[in-house]
C-alpha cells in the first residue's frame, strides 16, 4: 500500500510526464511543418518515451493497490523557433524533471516508501541520459548556429534515432 501523501505526489509526476510527452508531441509536429523530418522523428520519439516514463509510475500505484488519478494535462504551444531555441527549451524542460523526479524521491524517502525509491532509482539515471541526449543534440546545434546546409545535415543524423 502507499500512503495518501505519496500517491498524490506519483499522480502529480504521471502528469509531469504526461505534459513532456505532449510537449515534443508539438514540438515533432512543429518541426515537420518545418521540414525538420529528422528532428520530427527524434522529437516523436522522445514522445513516446515520455509515456512510458508515466506509465511506469502508473503501473507502480495500480500494483501497490492505490488509485490513479489523472489530471488535467495544460497545452503545450505550437510555436518553437529555430532549432537551436527549440533545443534549449527541451534541455531546460529535462532539467526542470530531473528536479521533480529529485522532489518525489525526497518525498520517498521522508514517507519511508522503499518501493517507491527503487523505482525512482530508475528515473533517475533516466534523467541523466535525458540531460546529455538534449545537451549533444544543443551544443552541435550551437556549433553550427544557424546555417542552412548544417542544419540539414543535423537533421539527418537526428532521424537515425531508432529508440
Ligand atoms: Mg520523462
Amino acid at each position: 500500500m502507499m500512503n495518501k501523501k505519496v500517491q498524490a505526489a506519483v499522480n502529480g509526476q504521471i502528469q509531469i510526464e504526461q505534459y513532456s510527452s505532449y510537449l515534443y508531441l508539438a514540438m515533432s509536429a512543429y518541426c515537420e511543418s518545418k521540414n525538420l523530418k529528422g528532428f520530427a522523428h527524434w522529437l516523436k520519439i522522445q514522445s513516446q518515451e515520455e509515456q512510458t516514463h508515466a506509465m511506469k509510475l502508473y503501473q507502480h500505484v495500480l500494483d501497490r493497490g492505490g488509485k490513479i488519478e489523472l489530471k488535467e494535462i495544460a497545452a503545450p504551444g505550437t510555436e518553437f523557433g529555430a532549432p537551436l531555441e527549440l533545443f534549449e527549451k527541451v534541455l531546460a524542460h529535462e532539467i526542470e524533471i530531473t528536479g521533480k523526479i529529485n522532489a518525489l524521491y525526497e518525498i520517498a524517502l521522508k514517507e519511508k516508501d522503499y518501493p517507491l525509491q527503487l523505482l525512482l532509482h530508475w528515473f533517475i539515471e533516466e534523467q541523466v541520459e535525458e540531460e546529455a541526449a538534449a545537451s549533444e543534440a544543443l551544443e552541435r546545434l550551437r556549433l553550427i548556429g544557424d546555417k542552412g546546409g548544417s542544419i540539414i545535415y543535423i537533421d539527418k543524423e537526428m532521424g537515425k534515432r531508432s529508440s
